[in-house]
């Protein structure tokens, strides 16, 4: 009990962290990579130099949107804070704090060897086991040296893992629900929105103590896209997706005085709701038959995350070769046919579902 208050009592004391009701808002940017990180490249064009130009852009759309913000960039030349891709982030995310960041937006874009892809995501620091047991694992090696805490090293401490966990779950539903806005805004502008994802510790997200989201504008890998990104047009729009996020998400924080409103939570609720029998629901791929891919993955999830949507719970893992080899599918079928009949359901909530063959576990060709 007395240890647990200790991290509060040093913040009071200094009254820094006091709540101030008039401050003014605060958002951080990071405009991802920089410096001898350039990021994904493609040809001449490099990722960190897209980044930079769709955040200078969203800093001075702001500027008209909503003038009383105060945003800053965590870079604003071709620079980056550390040559270790994890401190570099780690250090992002102490800025966006030491700033008191009302919101932090890791700005990025992204790529496949497969050209065809498209589209743009959002990803938040999501509390799924992955996260949760990261937390535990870490408190628990830190608690095994002892009771002792380091006050000058919080952070490094099992109560500094436990202040993290707290934090997250915290800021989870903002988190959630700007990224949400976002997606849709992306919708808006015309690029094929690929959602919401929340299954990876990202370290700019790990270490932000307000909420944040990271974004990937969309695809450098796809001729088309890449065409509109590095366009001017095409940065001003996809800025103008951000900041009006950005305006949504501040007005929401004033008008719950501090915190941001659930209401983006119910309209994005009303998505239509794929209606397919449970009797064809299945989470076992031992046997052999026709599926419906849904997601893959380079790493294991959970098949209760919220990615799911309705299928949470419901989904199988088929095993399949290369680095996305986790495929979540949903269905068993005897043939294709079948399984195309309830395709277009399931398109309704995972846009670019496909039938596949399976056979114990494994994905055929
Ligand atoms: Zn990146």
């Amino acid at each position: 009990m007395f240890v647990l208050s200790l991290p509060f009592m040093v913040n009071a004391a200094d009254g820094q962290n006091v709540a101030h009701e008039k401050r003014q808002r605060v958002v951080v940017l990071d405009p991802g990579h920089g410096g001898s990180r350039p990021g994904k490249a493609v040809g001449k064009i490099y990722e960190k130099t897209l980044n930079l130009d769709v955040a200078l852009e969203v800093k001075s759309q702001l500027a008209k949107k909503m003038p009383g913000l105060v945003v800053y960039l965590t870079r604003s030349c071709d620079s980056m804070y550390d040559a270790n891709r994890d401190v570099d982030n780690r250090m992002r995310a102490e800025f966006a704090n030491r700033k008191g960041a009302d919101l932090t937006i890791g700005i990025h874009a992204n790529a496949h060897e497969n050209t065809a892809a498209r589209g743009s995501e959002v990803w938040i620091l999501s509390l799924n086991d992955k996260v949760l047991n990261y937390n535990k694992q870490k408190a628990n090696r830190f608690a095994d040296e002892g009771d002792y805490i380091d006050i000058e090293n919080i952070d490094r401490s099992s109560m500094g893992f436990m202040l993290a966990l707290a934090r997250q779950l915290d800021n989870e539903p903002r988190n959630r629900n700007f990224a949400r806005v976002l997606c849709n805004n992306f919708k808006t502008i015309g690029l094929h929105d690929r959602g919401v994802h929340d299954n990876v510790v990202w370290t700019l997200l790990y270490y932000l103590e307000g909420p944040g989201a990271l974004v990937e504008t969309g695809y450098m890998s796809n001729p088309e896209e890449l065409k509109y990104l590095a366009s001017d047009k095409g940065k001003k729009e996809v800025a103008s997706a951000i900041s009006d996020a950005i305006v949504y998400f501040i007005k929401g924080l004033d008008a719950a005085g501090e915190y941001a409103s659930a209401s983006v939570e119910s309209s994005s609720a009303g998505q239509p709701v794929a209606e397919v029998s449970q009797s064809k629901a299945t989470t076992d791929a031992s046997g052999k038959g026709y599926t419906i891919q849904l997601i893959s993955s380079q790493t294991k999830v959970n098949v209760n995350d919220s990615q799911f949507k309705s299928y949470r719970g419901r989904v199988m893992l088929v095993e399949g070769s290369g680095s996305w080899k986790y495929k979540y599918c949903y269905g068993s079928y005897a043939t294709a046919e079948e399984a195309k009949r309830d395709l277009a359901e399931v398109r309704k909530s995972f846009k670019d579902a496909y039938v596949v063959r399976y056979e114990a576990g494994k994905l055929v060709k």
